[in-house]
Parts: structure tokens; C-alpha cells; sequence
């Protein structure tokens, strides 16, 4: 028997990144990159310390 493709409907979030988040599906338990978050405009910048 073959299970059907799980359609991830309800998942909770487990983890979060910079520009993506991570769920986890209630149903499979599979782990699921979710990256819908709008990126940051200049994150490429590397806020280092400047020494003066
Ligand atoms: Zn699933």
C-alpha cells in the first residue's frame, strides 16, 4: 500500500531563521522549511565592529 502525499495542512513552528522558519507537520512529522519571509534589504552588510 502506498500512503498519500501528506499535505502538511497542520504543522507548528519549531525553529526560526533569519529569512526562514521551520515547521513541523502534525501529521507526518516531517520537517519543513517554510522561508516566506520577506528578506531584509542590506542584510548582506556584516554589522562587524568598526574600530575607530
Ligand atoms: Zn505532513
Amino acid at each position: 500500500m502506498t500512503q498519500p502525499a501528506c499535505p502538511h495542512k497542520r504543522t507548528q513552528l519549531i525553529a526560526k531563521d533569519n529569512d526562514a522558519q521551520y515547521v513541523e507537520c502534525l501529521d507526518c512529522g516531517e520537517i519543513l522549511e517554510a522561508g516566506e519571509m520577506e528578506k531584509k534589504e542590506g542584510a548582506g552588510f556584516d554589522e562587524s565592529l568598526s574600530d575607530a
